[in-house]
């Protein structure tokens, strides 16, 4: 069973041109993908649909084979948690420490303060980043606070995990380095989608690629299909 589908979305802004035209995938449990496309393709709005931050003009979007126009009122919350997000610019609270940050998922579940120690620990130490957790994010490189972006994501383990150009304002080798940890580290089972314009990037990550122009799915390349450049 798909964790994701979109049914032949389109999605228009008021007053604006179609951000999404009928756009129709499917993402598997345990898949991970690209979504590509130039600055306005539609991408950040693809995933803003799946956060339910906006609805579809026309169409629905499936999340486990439930229409997630149905999804009103105090279930908009619900469901956030099973989609764990990863922004540009880390979004992370400033004032609080890197263990704080990672346990914000976990607190926001009302998980106990001991077992979510433990998490946030195992997560960090998967990430390289054991001796850091009391540091502040003002106290971390760039490549750091985006690697606790990614912890904080997906320390809850969620069915989905979405990264809107995750890669932004990092250098190519420590984009290289991030790519592959959102590669590596969800949880077996755990869906991985990404938008990036970095075209070259996402080719060499060897993925599932699904391309956007002018908000139409252009194409839906297998990864057996990339071409090396
Ligand atoms: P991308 O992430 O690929 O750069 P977006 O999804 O941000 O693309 O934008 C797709 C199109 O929708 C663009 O033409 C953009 O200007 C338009 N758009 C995005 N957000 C809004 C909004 N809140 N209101 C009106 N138009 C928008």
């Amino acid at each position: 069973m798909p964790v994701l589908r979109f049914d032949n979305v389109s999605k228009q802004y008021p007053g604006g041109h179609a951000a999404l035209a009928e756009v129709s995938f499917a993402v598997d449990a345990g898949e991970m993908l690209f979504v590509t496309g130039r600055s306005g393709a539609g991408k950040s709005t693809l995933l803003k649909l799946i956060q339910l931050a906006e609805r579809p003009s026309r169409g629905a979007v499936l999340f486990d084979e439930r229409n997630l126009a149905r999804v009103r009122g105090g279930a908009i919350a619900a469901h956030r948690r099973n989609v764990g997000v990863v922004y540009q610019n880390h979004q992370l609270l400033m004032d609080r420490s890197v263990a704080d940050n990672v346990a914000l998922p976990l607190v926001l579940r009302g998980i106990k303060r001991g077992d979510a120690g433990k998490r946030v620990r195992s997560i960090l130490d998967k990430l390289g980043l054991a001796a850091r957790e009391r540091a502040l994010p003002s106290q971390l490189s760039a490549g750091e606070q985006q690697r606790v972006g990614i912890a904080r994501a997906v320390v809850a383990e969620p069915a989905l995990l979405i990264a809107d150009e995750p890669t932004g304002n990092l250098d190519p080798a420590l984009s290289t380095e991030i790519m592959a940890l959102l590669a590596a580290l969800p949880e077996r089972g755990t869906s991985v989608l990404v938008a990036s314009h970095d075209l070259g990037l996402v080719k060499r990550m060897k993925k599932r690629v699904l391309v956007l122009d002018q908000g139409r799915l252009v194409d839906d390349i297998a990864p057996e299909d990339l071409v090396d450049e």
